[in-house]
């Protein structure tokens, strides 16, 4: 038996269809692809970290239901006590575990273009997933055409980030609500953009048994943490429960969320300070000659720059040393469209600088 022959015969065939999700490498670059928080922690608020710390027994398991980490994500959040919480190595291990839950023919929904992992594991999973097109002009949802796809594909689940990554809008509520309401599966809304958005459907939980919200602490600002957690139906969460890895939230991640999530004074200040930027890197790139920057609710500013034009500039970045995430390669609605995460005031300032250079070269 050679590689060559047990390879095929060995995976799935939609596993050896795959590419491996690929992080760009950002050694010695301003780091604005990936929406995390740019901001550290005060030298103080270290060391009482570290204290909490210092007593974790890592000879033994975590606790694997992390009670307290549970209980403080609740009140942090406003969780109602009727509403389960299931904790993930990330949000992205939730959205696995729930679709590695389907039966094999079942089919994903979500509006596209979304948040890549719904697909990407959907795909590897065999199961069929549908992305329905937003609306081009302003990247709304299309709720004719959601309504319709409900209808011919009957999907098991529907995931709608809310605010949507990669475009950063709010989709209207209205439209969500009749949604949920148009299911027979589950709607998850992501809600990995809450602390910039001021806007959530946990208070809608309590009105709809076929509704999961969803959260992460990453864009909060613990990326380094891997935590995500889905918040519904004790029932429905239960099911979920009995496929997750018995210790998936290691006893430092709770340790650390814990301490992060009972102060939340220092993350409020954080986020508000991005949002403060957004809105300043928001006019800077509309008052810029051939940009268009799309109203964002989240920590980056999706822009679309001339036609042909997105490699050449992300490349030019990249060169004076910024790095972006360049969407253009995925075509649709996405050509001609480069993203950008809101960083420090001086990362800000560096990158309207690149950009400025590279629009007038090209
Ligand atoms: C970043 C992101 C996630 C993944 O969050 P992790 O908790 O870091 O896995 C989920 N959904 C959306 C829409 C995101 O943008």
């Amino acid at each position: 038996m050679t590689l060559n022959t047990l390879i095929p015969s060995l995976f799935r065939k939609e596993v050896l269809a795959m590419t491996a999700y690929k992080v760009a490498d950002a050694v010695g670059l301003i780091k604005l692809d990936a929406m995390e928080n740019p901001y550290g922690w005060p030298e103080d608020f270290k060391r009482q970290w570290l204290e909490t710390l210092k007593e974790c027994p890592l000879n033994r398991y975590p606790d694997p239901e992390a009670q307290l980490l549970v209980q403080t994500i609740r009140t942090h959040d406003q969780i109602p006590a009727q509403h389960a919480i299931l904790l993930g190595n990330g949000s992205d291990e939730i959205i696995q575990l729930l679709l590695m839950a389907l039966p094999p023919n079942a089919s994903v929904l979500s509006p596209a273009p979304g948040f890549v992992i719904y697909q990407q594991i959907s795909n590897c999973l065999g199961l069929g997933y549908h992305g329905s097109p937003l609306l081009a002009h302003d990247f709304e949802l299309d709720l004719p055409a959601m309504l319709a796809a409900i209808e011919l594909y009957q999907p098991a689940v529907i995931f709608i980030a809310y605010p949507n990554n990669p475009t950063g809008n709010l989709f209207n509520p209205g439209s969500v609500h009749s949604i949920i309401k148009a299911a027979k599966g589950v709607v998850v809304i992501d809600e990995a953009y809450a602390p910039f958005a001021h806007a959530s459907f946990i208070g809608s939980l309590e009105h709809y048994e076929n509704l999961l919200v969803m959260r992460t602490v990453s864009k909060l600002g613990l990326a380094g943490l891997r935590l995500g957690y889905i918040a519904g139906n004790p029932e429905l969460i239960g099911q979920l429960n009995k496929i997750r890895l018995p210790y998936n939230i290691n006893s430092l991640t709770q340790l650390s969320a814990n301490f992060a999530l009972t102060h939340k004074a220092l993350f409020d200040q954080q986020t508000q300070a991005i949002c403060t930027s957004r809105a300043m890197v928001f006019n800077w790139l509309n008052n810029m000659d051939g940009i268009t920057a799309y109203p964002s609710s989240a920590n980056f500013i999706l822009f679309r720059v001339g036609q042909g034009q997105a490699d050449k500039i992300h490349a030019s970045l990249k060169q004076q040393g910024v790095l972006i995430k360049n969407l253009s390669p995925q075509g649709g609605l996405l050509s001609d469209c480069l993203r950008v995460t809101i960083g420090t005031e001086h990362e800000n300032t560096a990158f309207i600088g690149a950009l400025t250079n590279s629009m007038s070269k090209h």
